[in-house]
């Protein structure tokens, strides 16, 4: 009789936490109606589970109780070990009162966003890039953008681009990109929060369809330490309330609007302490190192791929298509990092800029952080981060990622990658 029972729905909520890992608990799909409201319970030290799973240090001890509440709008159905689909939906983290609670990953995310809106009338358009390395292929000679490397991985890519289509978010390439068994996938351009869930659905989307092949789709910055690293860039423009592009202005400076250059100073002069939440990993630092595409300094540059933030070409023959496609890109995140975390941090950084009235020919970068410690203390010397964060979400995330730092010591810069690449 049992075997003829259907199969219970179930729903994951989670989200993306500090490691970057999405975590939580499932949910009879029957309660759903009910866990929309009241979410599931959980503990404050659940959000400092180490990248590694452990509880390495936490502020909050096995006290307290929160509510992980699903919304609705994010609901994805995501591919299962055997072959069976589940849904999985991302949530925000509420007191036992409904009131959001101050460390809630995607809450920074959403207080960024309004304090953004409220203060200027902009909402960031943004899209994510995100390479990975597939182990279902074999690395041979010549393989960077090749037709081979692009035929070798079968049916991955268009099992991987259907089953993202097939949630609503719309894919935009698909490549082989310059490391051994590496790719790259970039959806296309989302408005605020929507543009981190997305982001979430797809990482998770990319390895989940890579597992029900037999492989992985591992995203960690840097397999090897002298390797080719793996980037999350981030693109990004900014529209107003009436729904037109607002960072572009062909007379201004770099073809930036005037509230588009002192958003893109705010980033500039932020972005060796956006490291921190951007890059924050042991690995991401071998990532940041000069010859690899990747950045090494915080500079701007028109179309220069070596950059930290990178002017887009637009390819479009009317003013109009222009100023819709201008976009300036992100380039010092990684798959280390919550999309929640990196985005809130640009999104203050940014509004910093415009509350500031940079103006690039006085804004500097500087060089990048040596290692996420050096990343840390830059994080931690910063009043006006800690004013974007909170006190409570400052001091847990420099407590939660000193840790990781603790938990790596003694090993060589080869044993970290490794430990790295085995979760991420
Ligand atoms: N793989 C490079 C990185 O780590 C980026 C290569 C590119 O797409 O320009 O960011
Ligand atoms: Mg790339």
């Amino acid at each position: 009789m049992d075997a003829d029972r259907a199969p219970e729905r179930l729903v994951f909520v989670g989200t993306a936490d500090l490691a970057g890992h999405v975590r939580g608990k499932s949910f009879p799909h029957s309660d759903l109606a009910s866990r929309l409201r009241r979410g599931v319970g959980i503990t404050h030290s659940n959000l400092m589970l180490s990248a590694f799973g452990p509880i390495l240090a936490t502020p909050f001890g096995t006290i307290g109780d929160l509510l992980l509440v699903p919304d609705e709008t994010t609901g994805a159905a995501i591919p299962m070990a055997d072959g069976s689909d589940g849904i999985l939906m991302l949530g925000d983290f509420l007191t036992t009162a409904f009131a959001p609670w101050a460390c809630c990953p995607r809450g920074f995310l959403r207080r960024g966003l309004s304090a953004l809106l409220e203060e200027t009338g902009l909402t960031p358009v943004c899209a994510f890039e995100q390479e990975f390395v597939y182990t279902g292929v074999a690395d041979e000679p010549g393989a960077p953008y090749s037709l081979g490397a692009f035929r070798r991985q079968g049916g991955f890519g268009s099992e991987l681009l259907a089953a993202i289509r097939a949630q609503g978010i719309t894919p935009d390439s698909f490549l082989a990109e310059y490391g051994p068994r590496q790719y790259e996938l970039t959806i296309a351009p989302t408005p605020g929060l929507r543009a981190a869930d997305e982001a979430v659905i797809t990482r998770e989307l990319t390895r989940a369809v890579a597992a029900r092949r037999g492989h992985r789709a591992i995203l960690a910055p840097m397999l090897t330490p002298d390797g080719i690293g793996n980037g999350t860039h981030v693109h990004l423009s900014l529209w107003d309330r009436d729904g037109r592009p607002a960072l572009h202005d062909p007379a201004g400076v770099l073809g930036l609007s005037r509230m588009g250059e002192m958003f893109v100073a705010g980033l500039l002069h932020h972005t060796p302490m956006l490291a921190a939440l951007t890059a924050p990993s042991v690995a991401s630092y071998h990532r940041l190192k000069p010859g690899r595409w990747a950045p090494s300094v915080a500079d701007l540059g028109v179309q220069d791929r070596g950059s930290s933030l990178r002017i887009c070409p637009v390819h479009a023959d009317t003013p109009e298509a222009v100023a819709r496609q201008f976009n300036v890109e992100f380039r010092v995140a990684d798959a280390t990092a919550s999309p929640y975390l990196a985005l809130g941090a640009l999104v203050w950084a940014g509004l910093d800029g415009i509350r500031q009235g940079r103006d690039l020919a006085n804004t500097t970068g500087g060089p990048l952080p040596f290692d996420l410690a050096a990343a840390l203390d830059l994080l931690a010397a910063s009043g006006v981060a800690r004013s974007w964060m909170g006190d409570e979400l400052h001091g847990a995330y420099l407590m939660f990622k000193r840790a990781e730092i603790a938990a790596l010591h003694g090993l060589d810069a080869a044993e970290v990658c490794d430990r790295y690449a085995a979760i991420y």
